[in-house]
């Protein structure tokens, strides 16, 4: 028996996730992988959200609160803005998807950019949308190009602030401009899943925008900076009527208990924000200074990772790089995209690098 699946969704490509470090020492025999493959925190998770976990799991026979409540009150507190404009997700995965459900009708547009993260595009086509694909320009977002492919069939945007891959970032004078020529039918949704590593001045204040009364849905997570992946947990600020929208659509119980109590705790632990940024900027350095040493173009990143053009087959750099069991990303063509881990690991790599690079046959 077969089923007929939508020729739409029968043609979305599959997500492809960054090797896992078990499958990598499996297959070429290497006692330890090193995965600076998906912009996780090295530095692992939170203690003090750690901390938390085996109270937490007393619980864990009852439904989770579906409402979120005390974690979105936290985060209401941080952002100084009403808990009715928050909403937790399954990861900012799940309200990207959620956004499209909500605003999106089948054969509706959404405009998107390339290279970005790969799920705005699922997502739209999931739903039987159109995305539309305005690519980057210089590395960057380039929103007067996106203005312009907007139309009545218009939506949503998605706009990744900083971009993953390239770690770029829209600045706020280019983002309010991008806000202004929106028309009254189009929702801009600007995911900041690595704004907490972001440090220029330039980095747009979305939630001030917001109160401003722009059509701005700003998408964070506890994935990144905040190490809790696994766990599954993200949060989306809008208007109230879009949360409240947001909300019809969502399941009941889409965020779990452990998340919730684990991404509260982790919320308020300062020192390990402060921890992983220290971290992260001291291992771009390390980064910038090889690629600078070997010659090769690359991206001063405001996110956790970095973009450089290895001047080669990227995929072959790539392949070379698993055998010392070292795990990146490839892009596309000769670009990777490095994940900034602990001194250790960034180390290894660097030695891994240097050698792949020198190797002639490359
Ligand atoms: C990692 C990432 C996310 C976060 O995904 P979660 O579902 O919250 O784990 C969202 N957007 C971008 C651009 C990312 O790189």
């Amino acid at each position: 028996m077969s089923i007929e699946v939508h020729p739409a969704i029968a043609a979305i490509s599959p997500y492809v996730p960054g090797r896992l470090a078990e499958d990598v020492e499996r297959e070429f025999g290497i006692a330890q992988a090193t995965k600076l493959a998906s912009n996780e925190n090295a530095l692992g998770p939170s203690p003090k959200a750690l901390s938390i976990l085996k109270e937490a799991s007393k619980t864990l026979n009852r439904y989770p609160d579906g409402n979120g409540s005390a974690l979105k009150k936290a985060i209401a507190a941080r952002c100084g803005i009403p808990v009715d404009r928050i909403i937790l997700g399954n990861g900012s995965d799940e309200l990207i998807s959620l956004l499209v459900k909500t605003v999106m009708a089948p054969g509706d547009d959404a405009i998107i950019s390339a290279p970005s993260f790969s799920i705005y595009e699922k997502a739209v086509t999931a739903g039987l949308g159109n995305a539309i694909i305005v690519p980057l320009t210089n590395h960057c977002y380039d929103l007067s190009a996106m203005a312009t492919a907007i139309t009545p069939r218009t939506r949503l945007c998605f706009v990744c602030n900083p971009n993953n891959p390239t770690g770029t970032v829209v600045g706020r004078e280019q983002l309010l401009s991008f806000l202004r020529q929106m028309p009254n039918h189009v929702l801009v949704a600007v995911d900041e899943a690595y704004g907490e590593y972001v440090t220029t001045p330039d980095y747009p204040d979305t939630i001030a925008l917001q109160s401003q009364e722009y059509p701005l849905v700003v998408l964070r997570t506890f994935s990144k900076i905040y190490g809790l992946a696994g766990l599954r947990i993200g949060y989306g600020i809008a208007s109230p009527d879009v949360i409240e929208a947001m909300n019809k659509v969502r399941l009941p119980f889409n965020t779990n208990t452990l998340a919730q109590r684990a991404a509260l705790a982790a919320l308020q632990d300062d020192d390990h924000i402060q921890a992983s940024r220290t971290m992260n900027r001291a291992g771009k350095t390390l980064f910038y200074e090889m690629f600078h040493q070997l010659g090769l173009p690359f991206i001063y990143s405001e996110a956790n990772f970095v973009y450089v053009d290895t001047k080669r087959d990227g995929k072959t750099v790539f392949e070379a790089l698993l055998r010392f069991g070292i795990i990146v990303r490839h892009i596309d063509g000769p670009m990777l995209r490095i994940t900034v881990g602990r001194p250790d690991e960034n180390e290894r790599f660097i030695t891994a690098f240097h050698t792949v690079m020198q190797t002639p046959a490359l």
